[in-house]
């Protein structure tokens, strides 16, 4: 990532995919401009990267002039064209190739054609290296185009933020505005069973009013609602199986999509697996924000099953209940849960919290890890 002056910048087109464009456009070029009178007149400033590396590919004999026109300032086209300075050349009968670095709104391009045409050449196209339908308002969409690219703000190769930027071998786009994301606090509260998932989710949720989604809670409570869910979950649940991730991921979204206007989330039990990780980012991406931290409760073996056969006194629930069920459910933990933490790890989002000792000082250092984000 970049930065130019105020904004964010991300890398968008690698040197090597432009060079490559660059080279089949100008072989396009020279074939069709074969025997022509043809001429090239680049747009200034933005186009002079391109032009040059274009004009380098190009063997026909052929002439190139440089023109200003004056339309563009800060980020926005403006689509004022007041005059075209530097055409020195006569373009009469010649057929002309509009060098352009990027065309947007494309009102820009069209005005300097018409232009060039009251000079009576026999053609003018235009030769862009990048181009934004979305954006575009005219008719003629450009003969030879680059990347057709999304309507977001890009720099480099030639293109300016501000007048800086240009300089850059690969283009760069602008990075979503951190400030339009929602600003959402949304935890993955991470650990093997009986690491005190729910039990310190509760008292997240009173301090940072967070909405909690505890994924073994809802399909609790679709099995004892009956539902045609709580029938399928159950049959994994019983087992201690995770339930597959189609029916896991596709009963999250739903949940989270029911309170979008939630402060941010906790999530207790989900992800479970790499996939489900990719789909919570995926759906929170959606909704404009994403993970804000994991916290990964550490509890060794010995004591995660000392503490779940003692919660089965109360809890009622049968994988609580019998110790080869919950030898599996750790079992399965370490192969397809665990793998979780290396995802979050890669994104730099991951905290390990020590899940031993007294209730509340693990919650002290749960709040202690949120409050450093
Ligand atoms: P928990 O209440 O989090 O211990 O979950 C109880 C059981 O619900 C698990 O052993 C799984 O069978 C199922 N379950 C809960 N969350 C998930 C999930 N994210 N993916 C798959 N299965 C889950």
């Amino acid at each position: 990532m970049i930065q130019i002056r105020d904004k964010k910048f991300v890398p968008f087109i690698k040197a090597g995919e432009i060079k490559a464009e660059v080279a089949s456009l100008a072989q396009t070029l020279n074939k069709e401009y074969e025997g022509k009178d043809v001429i090239f007149i680049a747009i200034l400033n933005g186009a002079f990267m391109f032009a040059s590396d274009l004009f380098k590919e190009i063997d026909l004999l052929s002439a190139i002039s440089f023109i200003k026109v004056s339309s563009y300032s800060g980020m926005n086209t403006t689509g004022r064209v007041d005059e075209i300075i530097g055409l020195m050349t006569s373009i009469k009968d010649k057929h002309v190739v509009i060098i352009e670095d990027i065309v947007d709104t494309g009102i820009t391009i069209e005005k300097v054609k018409k232009l060039m045409w009251s000079e009576e050449p026999a053609s003018v196209e235009t030769c862009t290296l990048l181009f934004k339908p979305d954006a575009f308002q005219e008719k003629e969409i450009p003969k030879f185009i680059g990347f057709s690219i999304p309507n977001r703000f890009v720099v480099g190769y030639g293109l300016d933020y501000d007048e800086l930027g240009r300089n850059l071998g690969e283009i760069y786009q602008l990075k979503e505005d951190d400030s339009s994301e929602k600003n959402m606090l949304n935890i993955v509260l991470f650990g093997p069973p009986g690491a005190g998932k729910g039990t310190q989710s509760e008292r997240l949720i009173g301090k940072y009013g967070l909405s909690h989604l505890s994924t073994g809670d809802i399909f609790r409570f679709n099995i004892s609602n009956k539902t045609e869910l709580g029938e399928l979950a159950k049959s994994y649940m019983d087992k201690g199986q995770l339930v597959p991730d189609e029916v896991t991921i596709k009963m999250l979204r739903a949940e989270v999509e029911k309170n979008t206007e939630a402060k941010g989330f906790i999530f207790d039990g989900f992800p479970r697996t790499n996939p489900q990780a990719k789909a919570l980012d995926e759906l929170l991406s959606e909704l404009g924000t994403s993970i804000s931290a994991m916290l990964s409760l550490e509890v060794e073996e010995e004591e995660l099953k000392t503490r779940l056969m003692k919660r089965a006194e109360t809890s009622g629930r049968p994988d609580d209940a019998d110790p080869v069920i919950i030898q599996n459910r750790i079992n399965v933990y370490r192969a397809e849960t665990e793998p979780v933490k290396v995802y979050y790890e890669g994104q730099d989002k991951l905290f390990g919290i020590n899940g031993l000792g007294p209730i509340d000082d693990i919650t002290k250092l749960l709040f202690e890890a949120i409050d450093s984000l």
